[in-house]
């Protein structure tokens, strides 16, 4: 049997969502905040509205469960996360919870009736939050935010335990992991690319078949500041020359890898020379891990898009 999903309803359920946004802000849901909450509510209510049940578990994961025949068996889950970045895409994560919820909704109103339980999920805090922390509902079902995570603070001086209350979480139960290997069957995300290549490709979609892992290195390079105008070549000790070379043998390493099943990109983004100055021999750089405009990582496994302390 071919069922398709309702694409005008998918669409206008992404339009909807995307209004909830800080005003004049496209996009921006931060986890946590009353605009995020606003979301959710609408969310909540569209799972409820498609006949799912619906919960909030310990860690704050919205979820809505379709019952299957077999209830005991581990369910199929779908989604992703409804919380945003400032300035976030159109389609980062929602598309992966309104997707799910719109297979939920057409298998409900087709009497389509599925061996397992079909579970939609909206996971808490995907992005890095104001308590410096990212990923805090599938932390909470692997085990992964201790003790010492909860007790992180926002700005507003609230604790990440009572933020997760905040949003119909249970911040008590979360010293064990909320599932364990096994529950369940398979999991489902659809989500946006983030790069260009799919489109550059022309391919309509792409399958994952790895994680990306991601090392962060900083970097030192001594040399001796003098002046440029009256040093002769042979006797400089040039930090920049040194890094240079460093930073374009990274890239031609890296792009060896290119088209390879190991794939590998490799990137400097950042240099601080020292000190900077047109007419002297640079006698240091930095290149470090800081990133100027996000906050500050506050765990050692936190997203990728904060800053390493
Ligand atoms: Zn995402």
């Amino acid at each position: 049997m071919s069922v398709q999903i309702h694409k005008t309803r998918l669409w206008e359920s992404i339009e909807k969502l995307a209004e909830y946004t800080e005003p004049g802000q496209p996009y921006t849901r931060r986890s946590f905040s009353p605009m995020f909450l606003q979301g959710r509510e609408w969310l909540k209510r569209q799972f409820i509205d498609a006949g799912l049940e619906v919960e909030v578990d310990a860690g704050g994961n919205l979820m809505g469960q379709y019952p299957g025949r077999n209830p005991e068996l581990p369910p199929i889950v779908s989604g992703s996360h409804s919380d945003t970045v400032p300035d976030g895409g159109r389609f980062d994560g929602i598309a992966g919870v309104l997707t799910a919820l719109e297979v939920a909704r057409t298998l409900k109103e087709n009497h389509i009736e599925l061996n397992r339980t079909f579970v939609v999920v909206d996971f808490l805090a995907e992005e890095p939050s104001d308590y410096g922390l990212s990923r805090v509902g599938s932390r909470a079902l692997t085990g992964d935010l201790s003790a010492d995570m909860l007790q992180y603070t926002a700005p507003d001086g609230s604790t990440l335990a009572e933020g997760i209350q905040r949003v119909g979480g249970n911040s008590s139960e979360l010293n064990q992991p909320l599932m364990a290997p096994g529950d369940v069957a398979g999991f489902f995300e659809l989500h946006i690319e983030q790069g260009p290549v799919l489109e550059t490709e022309q391919l309509p979609i792409g399958i994952v078949t790895n994680i990306v892992g991601i090392t962060r290195v900083d970097m030192s390079f001594h040399g001796r500041p003098d002046h440029s105008g009256t040093t002769p070549m042979d006797i400089r000790a040039d930090a920049l020359a040194a890094a240079a070379k460093v930073i374009a043998t990274v890239n031609d390493n890296a792009q060896k890898w290119l088209k390879q099943p190991e794939y590998l990109v490799a990137t400097v983004g950042k240099i601080n020379v020292q000190p900077n100055a047109s007419n002297v021999v640079p006698g240091r750089v930095d290149m470090t891990k800081k990133h100027d405009k996000l906050r500050p990582c506050r765990a050692e496994k936190d997203s990728a898009s904060c800053e390493a302390a």
